[in-house]
C-alpha cells in the first residue's frame, strides 16, 4: 500500500474538505526552501509550511542544536522547575522586543499563546477587583482555533458551528483615514468595560493577507491606552521578520502590553508558544493570595528541545545574511508586483515586507470563482510549487533562504497561470 492509501485509512487532516480534496502528498525530506515527495519530485515551499519556516527545511544548524539538547534533557515539568534553554530564549527574545516587554510565559502553539494573553488581561483586572470584562477585536481577525482564540476571531465559516458558544466580543473595522475618529469614539463609549484589545499588527493573515497602515494602528493603540484598555499584539504570524522588520510592532510608536509568538519562533522546527507582557501586568499576579495565580500550564510548557530550536533559530535570525535575504525578498516582491499589477486578471496586489498577496479578478462569474482556488492550488502543485490560495487571493511568503532562481520560478509560474487559467 502506498503512503497516500495508508494515510487515507487513518488520518483526519486539518482544513480539508473530506469528500472532494485531493489525496495528500507524502513528503519524505526537506532542504532549503524545498520539499521532496516519495518519488523525488521537488516542491518549492512558497508558504513556508503554513507560515512557520523561516530558515529553510531540516536546517543542519538547528538539527545539531536540537540533537545536542535531546541528549541532555528532553523535558521537565515547568511548574517549580526551570532550565537553561527556556531562560536563555526568554532573555534573548525580550532583549529584541519593545522595551516594555519584561516577562515571558511559555505554552505550545499560537492559539495557546493567544489564550494565555487573553487570560492575562482579563485576570489583570479581576485581580484588582475592577470590572472590565469585554474584549475588543477586529472584524475578519484570526487568532487561532481553540475556543477563546476563536471567540476573538471574526465570525466566519471557520467558527460557524460554534458561534452560539463563543463569548461576546466587540468587533471593529480596520482603521483608516475615513473611520479613525468614529472608531475612537466607539472605544471611548465602551472604555470602562473594555479589558483589552487584541489585533494582528499590520497584516491580517488568514483572512486574506489584509493589510492596514501603521499610522492608524498607532492612533488606535494610543487611544486605547488613553482609555486604560490593554493592548495584545498577536505577532504569531508577523513576528520574526515577516513584515521586513523583526516584529510588526517595530514599525509602530505605540507599544503593546502583551505580545503573542509562535510560528517563526523555532524557525518552523517544533511547536512552541510564547506570550510576553509588561512588568505591571506581571505585578498584578504577584501576590500571596493563591486566587491571584495565573492557572494556566500545558504538559509541554517550555519544552527544552523546542526552546533549543528557538535559540538556534534566533542565532540564524540575527545573522547579517538573514537581514540581507529579507531585504532581497522585499525588493524582488516589489519588482514582481509592479510587473503584474496592470494585468487584467489582477484586481490588486499588496505587500508588507516579505508577504506579497495578489487578488485574482473573478468578475461576476461565480462558478469560475468557486473552482478557482482549487484549480490554482493544483496548477502550482503540478508545477512543483506549494501555494495555498485563500479564495481568490494568492500569496507568497517564502522561507528567507529561498534563492533568487526559486523566486523567479514562482513569479514566472504565477504569470503563466494568469495567462492560462
Ligand atoms: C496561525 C495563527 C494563530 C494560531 O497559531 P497556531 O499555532 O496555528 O495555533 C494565531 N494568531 C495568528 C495571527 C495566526 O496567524
Amino acid at each position: 500500500m502506498s503512503l497516500t492509501e495508508r494515510d487515507l485509512k487513518v488520518i483526519w487532516h486539518p482544513y480539508t474538505q473530506m469528500k472532494t480534496a485531493l489525496p495528500p502528498v507524502p513528503i519524505v525530506r526537506g532542504e532549503g526552501a524545498c520539499l521532496y515527495d516519495e518519488n523525488g519530485k521537488r516542491y518549492i515551499d512558497a508558504v513556508s509550511s503554513w507560515w512557520v519556516n523561516i530558515h529553510g527545511h531540516a536546517h543542519p544548524y538547528i538539527a545539531k542544536k536540537v540533537a545536542e539538547q535531546l541528549n541532555k534533557l528532553e523535558h521537565v515539568i515547568f511548574a517549580g522547575f526551570t532550565h537553561q534553554p527556556a531562560i536563555e530564549l526568554a532573555e534573548r527574545l525580550l532583549a529584541i522586543l519593545p522595551d516594555n516587554q519584561q516577562k515571558a510565559f511559555y505554552s505550545d502553539n499560537g492559539s495557546t499563546a493567544v489564550e494565555v494573553a487573553i487570560k492575562m488581561c482579563l485576570q489583570y483586572w479581576h485581580n484588582q477587583d475592577i470590572k472590565r470584562t469585554k474584549i475588543l477585536a477586529f472584524n475578519n481577525a484570526y487568532h487561532g482555533d481553540t475556543f477563546g482564540a476563536m471567540a476573538v476571531s471574526g465570525r466566519s465559516a471557520f467558527t460557524a458551528a460554534f458561534d452560539s458558544m463563543l463569548f461576546e466580543v466587540e468587533f471593529i473595522d480596520l482603521p483608516e483615514a475615513s473611520n479613525i475618529d468614529a472608531l475612537k469614539s466607539q472605544i471611548s463609549n465602551l472604555k470602562s468595560e473594555l479589558a483589552c484589545f487584541i489585533f494582528e499588527p499590520l497584516v491580517q493573515g488568514a483572512s486574506g493577507m489584509l493589510m492596514y497602515e501603521v499610522e492608524y494602528l498607532d492612533q488606535l493603540m494610543a487611544h486605547c491606552h488613553k482609555e486604560g484598555v490593554l493592548l495584545i499584539a498577536d505577532e504569531v504570524f508577523t513576528g520574526f521578520g515577516r513584515t521586513g522588520k523583526s516584529f510588526a510592532c517595530d514599525h509602530l510608536q505605540a507599544q503593546p502590553d502583551v505580545m503573542c509568538f509562535s510560528k517563526g519562533l523555532t524557525g518552523g522546527t517544533m511547536a512552541l508558544g510564547l506570550t510576553t507582557c509588561t512588568q505591571y501586568i506581571y505585578d498584578a499576579f504577584l501576590s500571596e493570595d493563591r486566587l491571584k495565580t495565573l492557572f494556566h500550564g500545558h504538559s509541554y510548557t517550555a519544552n527544552p528541545v523546542a526552546c533549543s530550536a528557538g535559540l538556534a533559530s534566533m542565532d540564524l535570525f540575527l545573522e547579517l545574511s538573514t537581514g540581507k535575504n529579507i531585504e532581497r525578498i522585499v525588493n524582488r516582491h516589489q519588482q514582481f508586483a509592479l510587473r503584474i499589477k496592470d494585468h487584467p486578471r489582477v484586481r490588486t496586489t499588496r505587500q508588507t515586507g516579505t508577504i506579497l498577496a495578489l487578488e485574482w479578478e473573478t468578475g461576476t462569474d461565480t462558478s469560475y470563482f468557486s473552482s478557482l482556488r482549487d484549480r490554482l492550488y493544483q496548477y502550482f502543485l503540478d508545477a512543483g510549487i506549494i501555494l495555498r490560495p485563500l479564495g481568490n487571493i494568492i500569496y507568497i511568503l517564502p522561507p528567507y533562504c529561498i534563492t533568487d532562481d526559486e523566486l523567479s520560478y514562482i513569479y514566472s509560474k504565477i504569470e503563466s497561470a494568469l495567462e492560462e487559467l
